[in-house]
């Protein structure tokens, strides 16, 4: 039988099952119990930080960052187009609008593309920042850490304090990645802006299922985003109500699978780390392409590798290459489609989009599960060498 290698699994190596089996035995499945309280205090001690509310998913996280921020019914929210349709579905929720904002060669959002449309799109009035050509106002600023290499935060964080812009981060595939120099030294993502929503998602780097977890400069800012994702009780056993609440809470039984997970956290970057190496080593002669660096001045969690291709050299498309390599076992993915393409987002604003359509028509993500072996590293280089290697002589793929 042919192996498969898929692009990215979950890992049960440590204790899912015994945690999992635990909450059953106990009968606390639901959105009350001790694992989640264990799994929001693994994350302060991990991030850091006062306080982690677990939710459902990131996408729930990142939604309760824009209710707390004050997003309203046709506000503006700053967004990258080169990202998970998660970051800016959330905006819609809130009836807001998003403006699409372009990718510098670390695929996170461009600060100088940003600082430009804030110093000419833009006025700020009384510490407010409004859009000239519709008259409406911008609240918030999503950026996300892409594939766990952090965004520029030191110019992101100055740009938001001038432009009075509060700062959301979407670490949901960051969840590990810190820096260690610079203004921000020792900090991880998501603890640096005024929120940071993190994903437990199958794919991530560690995962409850489906879930995630939101946390705020501002503890108060978190306790109250608590409140309001489980449905807003203002008595724990009369029903009353002074808000509008959500049912965004996790259970316990997706928080007992990601206590285990935050146990093995350290192990997982480790291999993300070792096997990112292996690829560099195995690519040092490749020469139709690179895969993408990480930051300097940061430790990544390395958590998806990204090989740029010079498509330029190819007769042959992207998608080609991803099914002959499918063919061949090996499963990997083209970067997002931009959103600001997307139908629902066609006539939204946007600012000089150009680096991202470059990078969205050259990506290729390679397996990365921490599974993943030497010899699987070595046979996935190989088959894309050949692979490649004779599309660039113009031989017909099969
Ligand atoms: C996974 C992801 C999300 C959403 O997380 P879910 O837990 O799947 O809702 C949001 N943004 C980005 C960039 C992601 O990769």
């Amino acid at each position: 039988m042919q192996r498969f290698i898929p692009l990215s699994i979950p890992n049960f190596e440590g204790n899912e099952s015994k945690y999992v089996n635990d909450a059953l035995s106990q009968g606390w499945v639901s959105t009350g119990g001790a694992y989640i309280t264990e799994l929001e205090k693994k994350l302060e001690e991990f991030l850091k930080v006062k306080k982690v509310v677990a939710c459902q998913s990131g996408t729930a996280a990142l939604h309760l960052a824009l209710m707390e921020c004050g997003v309203q019914p046709g506000d503006l929210v700053i967004v990258p187009t080169l990202t998970f349709i998660a970051t800016v579905n959330p905006v819609m929720y809130q009836f807001a609008s998003p403006i699409f904002m372009d990718c510098d060669n670390s695929l996170c959002m461009d600060v100088r593309k940003l600082r430009e449309f804030c110093e000419s799109e833009c006025d700020l009035k009384e510490e407010r920042l409004f859009h000239k050509d519709t008259g409406k106002q911008i609240k918030a600023l999503v950026v996300v850490h892409v594939f766990g290499n952090l965004a520029d935060m030191e110019s992101i964080m100055e740009i938001a304090e001038e432009f009075h812009l509060k700062v959301i981060e979407d670490a949901t595939e960051a969840l590990g990645s810190r820096y260690i120099s610079g203004r921000y030294a020792g900090k991880f993502a998501g603890t640096i802006g005024d929120f940071g929503a993190y994903s437990f998602n199958g794919n991530k780097i560690i995962t409850t299922g489906g879930g995630g977890a939101i946390t705020a400069k501002e503890e108060e800012a978190a306790i109250h985003m608590q409140y309001i994702s489980t449905q807003a009780k203002d008595d724990p056993h009369y029903y009353i109500h002074h808000e509008i609440g959500f049912n965004y809470r996790m259970t316990n039984l997706q928080a007992a699978l990601g206590v285990a997970q935050m146990e093995e956290l350290p192990e997982f970057i480790r291999r993300k780390n070792k096997n990112y190496q292996l690829y560099l080593e195995q690519l040092n002669d490749f020469s139709f392409g690179r895969l993408l660096g990480f930051r300097e001045g940061t430790e990544s969690n390395r958590w998806f590798y990204s090989l740029e291709l010079q498509m330029e050299k190819l007769r042959g498309s992207l998608r080609e290459i991803i099914s002959s390599l499918q063919a061949r076992g090996i499963q990997t993915r083209a970067i997002w489609d931009l959103i600001h393409k997307q139908l629902p987002y066609r006539e939204k604003i946007t600012y000089q989009i150009e680096r991202a359509l470059y990078y969205s028509s050259c990506i290729l993500n390679l397996p990365c599960s921490t599974q993943l072996t030497k010899e699987e590293i070595v046979f996935v280089v190989e088959q894309i060498k050949t692979i490649v290697g004779e599309m660039a002589d113009g031989i017909k793929i099969t």
